[in-house]
C-alpha cells in the first residue's frame, strides 16, 4: 500500500478541487509512491508531531492544517521551524499530506463531525457551495456508451447527492462525412454516414471539467469525438460550508452550554445569550466560521458554535443567537477519527496491516488559565 493510494481514497471524498482557492492542499512534501509504514493523523504539524511519527513508526503524515500555506523563499534550517520541519520530513523519508478547506467543505468533513459530535440529527450544509457543476454531452454509438459512461463515472461524473453513476442517454440520429484525410471508425470516408448515437448527459464538478474531456478523448472510439460543455445554474449541494441540524430534545441554553462543553471536553467557551427561546436548531462550523453568522440567524438557528469569534461579532448575536466560540482545534479535532474510520475501513479491504494512529500531542497553542470562579452560574 503506497501514500498514493490513501490520498486517492480520501480525496474522493473530498476533492482537492472542492478546496478554496488559495488554499495549499495535498502533498506538502515527500513522495507519494513511498510504501506506507504506519499513518499519523494531526490538525497541526509540528516538530514533535515529526518526532512522534518517528517513534511509532509513521511514514505518513496527515493534517488539516497545511504546512505550506504562505510562499517559502529559502529553507534556513538553522532557525526557521517550518524549514526544520521540512528537513526532518525529509531528512526521515516521511511524506506529509494535507487535507484543509477540501475537508471544510466535503459532506462529512470537518462541520459534520461537529454536528454529530454534539447529538445533532437531519444535518445539511449550512450554505451550499458556490461552486458550480457543468453537464457535459457527448455522442456515442450505441455499441460504446456502456464503457464511455464507466469511464466518465470512474472520473467522479454523475454524482447527485446519494447516487452515483447518473446520467441520461437519450437515442439520436447523428451523421458526418469524413475528407480524404479522415479514418472513420464507422462508415467510410467520402461517403455521407448516418449512425444511431446515444446523447449521454453527465454531470461534473467544474474543476474536473478538463478530466471528463481527457478521458472523453482517451476512450471514446470516434477519431473525432463530438462533445459539449454547459453551464447549469444549480447550487451544488455536494459541497458546502458549515452544517445544521437538529438537537434531539430542545433544552435550555444553559443546559446546551453544558452539554456543548461535555461534548467537546471543553475547560473553557465563550458564548452571547440568544432570543432567550430554547434551543433545538443549531449550526456549526469548525474552524473560522464567523462569516456564516448571518446565514445561521437566517436560517433560524437557535445556537451557532464555532471559532475565533470576535468582540463585534458577539454584539451582532446578541439577543437573537445563542453564539458559541468553542475553540478552533477542539470545534475541528472531531473530524480526525472520521478520516481515521475511512482509512482504517479502505487499509482493511486491501489487507494491509499498517495502523492509522490519531495524534496523542495537543497542538493547539491556547491555553485557559483555571480559576477558582465557577463560570455557566
Ligand atoms: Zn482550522
Amino acid at each position: 500500500m503506497n501514500c498514493k493510494l490513501i490520498s486517492k481514497h480520501l480525496e474522493e471524498w473530498a476533492p482537492l478541487g472542492a478546496a478554496w482557492n488559495k488554499d495549499n492542499v495535498g502533498l506538502q512534501a515527500g513522495k507519494l509512491e513511498r510504501e506506507i509504514k504506519n499513518i499519523l493523523l494531526t490538525l497541526d504539524v509540528t516538530a514533535e508531531i515529526v518526532d512522534e511519527a518517528l517513534t511509532k513508526n509513521c511514514n505518513l503524515i496527515i493534517s488539516h492544517h497545511p504546512l505550506l500555506f504562505f510562499p517559502i523563499k529559502k529553507l534556513n534550517f538553522d532557525n526557521d521551524s517550518r524549514s526544520q520541519i521540512i528537513e526532518k520530513l525529509i531528512k526521515h523519508d516521511i511524506t506529509l499530506l494535507s487535507y484543509h478547506t477540501n475537508l471544510d467543505f466535503t459532506k462529512d468533513g470537518v462541520s459534520f463531525q461537529l454536528a454529530k459530535r454534539i447529538g445533532l440529527t437531519n444535518i445539511e450544509f449550512l450554505s451550499p457551495s458556490s461552486t458550480k457543476r457543468k453537464k457535459v454531452v457527448v455522442y456515442v454509438p450505441l455499441n460504446s456508451v456502456e464503457v464511455v459512461a464507466e469511464a466518465l463515472f470512474k472520473m467522479g461524473g454523475g454524482s447527485i447527492g446519494d447516487y452515483s453513476k447518473c446520467s441520461n442517454q437519450i437515442n439520436i440520429k447523428g451523421t458526418f462525412l469524413g475528407s480524404e484525410l479522415s479514418n472513420p471508425v464507422i462508415g467510410q470516408k467520402g461517403n455521407f454516414e448516418t449512425v444511431d448515437e446515444i446523447r449521454l448527459e453527465v454531470i461534473f464538478d467544474e474543476w474536473n471539467i478538463n478530466n471528463a474531456i481527457k478521458t472523453i478523448k482517451e476512450v471514446h472510439p470516434y477519431e473525432e469525438p463530438a462533445f459539449e460543455v454547459y453551464e447549469i445554474d444549480n447550487p451544488n449541494f455536494q459541497y458546502g460550508a458549515g452544517a445544521i441540524g437538529l438537537l434531539k430534545e430542545e433544552l435550555d441554553e444553559n443546559d446546551f452550554l453544558l452539554k456543548i462543553t461535555n461534548d467537546l471536553s471543553l475547560s473553557n467557551l465563550r458564548f452571547t445569550k440568544g432570543s432567550g427561546e430554547k434551543i433545538k436548531k443549531v449550526a456549526v462550523c469548525g474552524g473560522s466560521g464567523s462569516d456564516l453568522l448571518s446565514t445561521a440567524i437566517n436560517q433560524k438557528a437557535d445556537a451557532f458554535i464555532t471559532a475565533d469569534v470576535k468582540y463585534h461579532t458577539f454584539q451582532d448575536a446578541e439577543g437573537k443567537i445563542c453564539l458559541i466560540d468553542a475553540g478552533h482545534f477542539e470545534t475541528e479535532v472531531p473530524v480526525l477519527q472520521e478520516v481515521k474510520n475511512r482509512i482504517d475501513y479502505f487499509l482493511l479491504s486491501h489487507q494491509s496491516n499498517s495502523q492509522v494512529l490519531l495524534s496523542e500531542k495537543r497542538t493547539n497553542p491556547i491555553e485557559y488559565l483555571k480559576t477558582n470562579k465557577e463560570s455557566l452560574n
